[in-house]
């Protein structure tokens, strides 16, 4: 049978654009279909504008901090404005980028929703109908908004990019990173924050990464409410007054909710190819992100295996080598290390300890510091850093960092944990001095009451 194309992919986020161009580098003859803008939710309403708010916000603590090394600093003010034409320009430039990368591998563009017809064919926004021997799925998640009354009143993370003007308090819904990473964005840029969350924050992280963060986060003047829940939102005079569970009521100008993200398959079609989702909505899909359906694969957040932008472009290039280099690779899941920008930001790759101790004999390494920087500073912020050993082979299973540059340090240790390093290997690598990434190597006692 004769295709238009060998490859059409229908979303043009991480996942989507670098699976395009590797086939297309590998000869394939391909098309991609973006109902939105070029770059999906990590380029345009994700990690990377939030990533330049996240150094915008910075910027209060290390002008305070200046003092303490001597500077003279006049009172500071903050643009909310000046900051948003910026970012916005360097959103507009990455999605430039996109569009060129695509177009210089010979990919052709659709700007249109596109919707299975069935597993070989897809009709555009246009009414125009485009056959492909594979498709691929990748169009990623959406905000998933929790229930209570009220909920025209909330905003989520994709509407932040859009304000206007700053908010002078916000409340944030949720305990996961964006939740907590935008109550530390609008915290270091002067908007009073709350944050609440039904259970705690970040559930699954290591108990004293999260110790840690909530103390951090407390001592700077964010207001956590943990274990409740919203059952009311209402706007009175311009703030909306929401109503917990507990009786206790939060006045703010702004409510995120933050509540985790849904695969978005809306009017995909997916019936139509008669594709496997699961109770999430989730496409099902295979080791090499082959959906039920041969013809049609999936990667990225619309599959929620990982919702993380490395993982959907590993994901996107296991799948080109797969179909389309003859050589089937499974992408790797295993030991994925990851930073939240929270302030401190937190760096982990890796078993908790809570996990650990679950299948193996530990042994805990701990140290809880005041890094060089803050000293002169006269800030009391600390750094943690913990490492979780295996006993009997002396293997490192996990590394949570909390501090400045975490994320950074995170992404090195994540080698030697990757390649199966042992304590003793960490030991008799040689410190970098003066730094923080040193304790990594230094750490020699384990902590007493943890083996
Ligand atoms: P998360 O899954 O991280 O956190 C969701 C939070 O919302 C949890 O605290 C959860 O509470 C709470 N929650 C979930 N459902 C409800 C509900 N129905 N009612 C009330 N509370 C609820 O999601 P995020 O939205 O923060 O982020 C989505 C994903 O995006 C993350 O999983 C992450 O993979 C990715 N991301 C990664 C970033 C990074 O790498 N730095 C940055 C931002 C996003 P509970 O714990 O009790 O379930």
């Amino acid at each position: 049978m004769q295709f238009d194309y060998d490859l059409f992919v229908i979303g043009a986020g991480s996942g989507g654009v670098r699976a395009a161009r590797v086939s297309a580098g590998m000869g394939a003859k391909v098309a991609i279909a973006e109902e939105s803008r070029y770059g999906g939710t990590c380029v345009i309403r994700g990690c990377v504008p939030k990533k330049l708010m996240v150094y915008a916000s910075q910027y209060s603590e290390m002008i305070e901090d200046a003092r303490g090394y001597g500077w003279t600093v006049g009172e500071p003010s903050f643009d909310w404005a000046a900051l948003k034409t910026a970012r916005d320009a360097e959103i507009d430039r990455l999605e430039g980028i996109y569009g060129r990368i695509l177009d210089g591998s010979g990919v052709t563009r659709y700007p249109h929703h596109a919707r299975l017809l069935d597993g070989h064919t897809v009709e555009l926004g246009d009414g125009t109908r485009v056959s492909a021997k594979t498709i691929l799925i990748a169009t990623g998640g959406r905000p998933a908004l929790p229930s209570f009354e009220g909920l025209q009143h909330v905003i989520v993370s994709d509407d932040i990019f859009d304000l206007e003007s700053q908010p002078k308090s916000i409340l944030c819904i949720g305990g996961g990173y964006i939740s907590l990473e935008f109550a530390c964005v609008f915290h270091g840029l002067g908007t009073a924050v709350t944050v609440s969350n039904r259970s705690t924050v970040l559930r699954g992280y290591d108990g004293d990464v999260r110790d840690h963060l909530v103390e951090a986060m407390t001592a700077k003047g964010i207001d956590l409410r943990m274990g409740v829940n919203p059952v009311e939102i209402v706007e009175k005079d311009g703030m909306k007054h929401v109503t917990y569970d507990d009786g206790s009521v939060v006045v703010v100008e702004t409510v995120l909710a933050a509540t985790g993200r849904k695969p978005y398959v809306d009017g995909l079609g997916l019936e139509n190819a008669g594709i496997t989702v699961d109770a999430g909505g989730a496409i099902v899909v295979d080791e090499f992100s082959c959906t039920n359906v041969p013809s049609v694969y999936a990667v990225g957040d619309v599959t929620d295996r990982v919702q993380l932008t490395p993982v959907a472009i590993r994901e996107g290039m296991a799948f080109a080598e797969t179909v389309f280099n003859d050589n089937p690779t499974s992408p790797d899941h295993e030991l994925i290390a990851t930073a939240v920008f929270t302030q401190p930001e937190i760096g982990t790759i890796g078993l908790t300890e809570e996990q650990a101790r679950q299948e193996h004999e530990v042994v805990i390494y701990r140290t809880t510091f005041r890094p060089m920087i803050n000293v002169l500073a006269g800030r009391d912020e600390k750094t943690m850093m913990k490492i979780v050993v295996d006993r009997p082979s002396d293997r490192v299973l996990g590394v949570h960092i909390v501090g400045h540059h975490s994320g950074e340090m995170i992404q090195c240790a994540a080698i030697a944990v990757k390649m199966r390093a042992t304590k003793a290997d960490f030991d008799r690598t040689m410190a970098v001095h003066p730094t923080s990434a040193e304790e990594l190597v230094t750490m020699r006692d384990p902590v007493s009451d943890h083996t």
